[in-house]
């Protein structure tokens, strides 16, 4: 396994649409095995693979936070079939935009379909931080940030804000 560079805004490459993977073979498994190496170095709690500059639809996530603990997640070609209507905020940050955080919302559950680390088709139904992550990662995909979803002006007067916030910090 091997620690990739992480792309930071504002990267082209972080704005490119990733493209389905068509085989789930050895090449992709040991993408998945850098991409998890390169977001537990960082750290991160997850991460796409455009953001090592790979445009594929690729995500791994850890949000076990436990160094002894791991619980690797693998998604391959996600898509949401589900989101409820009810939101939750998190005070988002991203390895590609660093030292920049925001209270980001989003549908406080989704439903999502996606192949795992072996090509099998998986559902998953995800709230709380599990669904934030995978809506920010999948974001990725679409080559969007956290920060689009702020105005200049919020953007700035956010992070003001946020820097006397309790709100627990994730990097995804
Ligand atoms: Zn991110």
């Amino acid at each position: 396994m091997t620690v990739k560079k992480i792309l930071t805004e504002p990267d082209p490459l972080l704005r490119q649409v990733s493209t389905p993977v068509e085989n789930v073979g050895e090449e992709e498994r040991k993408l998945m095995d850098d991409m998890l190496e390169t977001m537990y170095a960082a750290p991160g709690i997850g991460l796409a693979a455009i953001q090592i500059g790979i445009p594929k639809r690729i995500i791994v996530m850890d949000i076990s936070r436990d160094e002894n603990k791991k619980e690797p997640m693998y998604f391959i070609n996600p898509i949401i079939k589900n989101k409820n209507l009810e939101k939750n905020k998190y005070e988002e940050g991203c390895l590609s935009v660093p030292n920049q955080f925001a209270e980001i919302e989003r549908p406080n559950r989704c439903e999502v379909e996606y192949l795992d680390y072996d090509g099998k088709k998986k559902t998953l139904k995800a709230d709380g931080l599990l669904a934030t992550c995978i809506q920010h990662e999948m974001d990725h995909l679409e080559g969007i940030l956290f920060i689009d979803y702020l105005s200049k002006l919020k953007k700035s007067m956010i992070i003001k804000k946020l820097s006397k916030s309790k709100l627990s910090r994730i990097v995804v």
